[in-house]
């Protein structure tokens, strides 16, 4: 079988630390090392599973690329080679995975590894289940230290085995390896510029509202910038307009970035669990407070009376704002992740707006005077001629919001979250994060 020609799809997960390396950087190396032996047959995937996942390094990515080779055994041997010496594996949370999936087993597998993969982005998945996963498909794979990574190398494979699902691109550039934990050097007028030439093709290189550069990380990894965009051209278009300091490689994924995959519809409360991330209707049903940190939060309220906090952390910025101007009575649909039982927010629809009114000591139906408070729950009387009255006097006055689509800017995007001009028509935002 060895010197046959055949295709085959290669998962890989968990080779990172926060101190260095990054699983896409493995892929785009092993890409270009495999490609003097093998030839790509696809774009390499980089997709992002369950975000609340507290394993992850960073954005709970994993990877796989999609070859035909003439030697199988060459391939696996090169690649888990690779992953033992460039793997933080001294790092307790660094726990590799790499799964080989041989054309022959396509079909038998495509619908195992294809749910798997999709309840990897939604749901939590233990590492049994994995292990069982792929001694029931047989399989083969390496699975360092606890084997956590095997989650998702094999979501990677049902990912790459199935076309279906939505996506976009990013276009990575790597540094040379003599730079990596010093600050990058990227001209930021070129990234603004850049966009300028792009957007809308391209997204979040930079964030105009709070006039950022979004797309430089700033941890010791060996990414240089990434671009994200809605095709190849776009994005390689935007990459030209970069001015960095020498990029040793780059790689353009496609990805379920920016699709809304991880997000469970539910119509009430009592069907959210920790760890997920949903869609959920509702009703404000308490003035939004900004607590300490600069988040704020609300409370809504389901058709069942059951309640849960939504809230708008600090980092989302100006989207708080928005949030502040929400009231009691608003209908919502609140898009976001549940940990400790509350919603972090990324995006909300204002269905409905409740009235706002502006409550006053009445007049006096007598005199006309104003009236005065007569205490306490005590209603008000007229100093002038001694009417009472239990009722203030309340005017309805303009909100300064509408109803629409709202998103938090571009520094706070979750890497998941389908941003408001992915949309269709029908659902056109009133205020993309931008
Ligand atoms: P980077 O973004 O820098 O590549 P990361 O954020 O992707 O790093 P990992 O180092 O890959 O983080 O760690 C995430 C771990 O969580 C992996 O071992 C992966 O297999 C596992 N994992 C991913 N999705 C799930 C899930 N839905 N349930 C349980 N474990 C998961």
């Amino acid at each position: 079988m060895s010197s046959e020609i055949t295709k085959m799809v290669i998962g890989i997960d968990d080779t990172d630390s926060r101190e260095g390396m990054c699983t896409t950087y493995l892929c785009a190396l092993l890409r270009d090392e495999l490609s003097s032996f093998t030839k790509l047959i696809s774009d390499p995937i980089l997709v992002r599973l369950n975000p609340t996942i507290p394993y992850k390094t960073r954005g709970n990515a994993s990877v796989a690329l999609f070859i035909e080779c003439g030697d199988r055994e060459r391939v696996i041997g090169h690649v888990k080679e690779k992953i033992a010496s460039m793997a933080c594996l001294d790092n307790e949370n660094t726990n590799p995975g790499v799964v080989f999936v041989d054309e022959e087993k396509f079909n038998a597998v495509r619908d195992k590894l294809r749910s798997f993969f999709k309840r990897a982005v939604k749901d939590v998945i233990t590492i049994d289940e994995a292990k069982e996963l792929v001694s029931e498909l047989d399989l083969e794979f390496q699975a360092f230290k606890n084997g956590r990574g095997l989650i998702g190398a094999l979501s990677a494979c049902g990912a790459m085995l199935d076309p279906e699902w939505d996506h976009t691109y990013e276009y990575l550039a790597y540094r040379k390896k003599d730079v990596w934990g010093t600050k990058r050097s990227v001209d930021e007028s070129s990234l603004f510029n850049a966009d300028r030439q792009t957007y809308p093709d391209t997204w979040d290189t930079v964030d105009l509202v709070n006039n950022i550069v979004v797309c430089v990380p700033h941890s010791g990894d060996p990414v240089l910038y990434g671009i994200r965009g809605k095709d190849v051209s776009s994005v390689e278009k935007a990459a030209s307009f970069v001015v960095s300091e020498p990029v040793e490689r780059f790689c353009i994924y496609r990805t379920n970035q920016g699709t809304d995959m991880h997000l469970i519809s539910v119509s009430s409360i009592s069907e959210i669990e920790e760890m997920r991330s949903y869609i959920l209707e509702g009703e404000v049903c308490s003035e939004p407070v900004t607590i300490r940190g600069g988040h704020t939060i609300f409370i809504l309220k389901d058709t069942a009376g059951d309640i849960i906090d939504c809230a708008a952390f600090e980092p989302t910025k100006n989207f708080r704002e928005l949030i502040r101007k929400l009231i009691s009575g608003d209908k919502v649909l609140v898009y976001g992740s549940v940990t400790e039982n509350t919603i972090n927010i990324e995006k909300i629809k204002i269905t409905d707006l409740s009235p706002a009114y502006e409550i006053r000591n009445p007049q006096c139906p007598s005199c006309g005077k104003r009236m005065k408070s007569a205490g306490s729950g005590q209603g008000y009387r007229c100093k002038k001629c001694g009417t009472n009255s239990e009722i203030p006097e309340r005017t309805e006055i303009k909100r300064d919001i509408v109803p629409g689509f709202y998103e938090v800017p571009p520094c706070a995007r979750r890497h998941l979250a389908k941003l408001l001009l992915r949309f269709e028509n029908e659902d056109l935002p009133v205020f993309p994060g931008r």
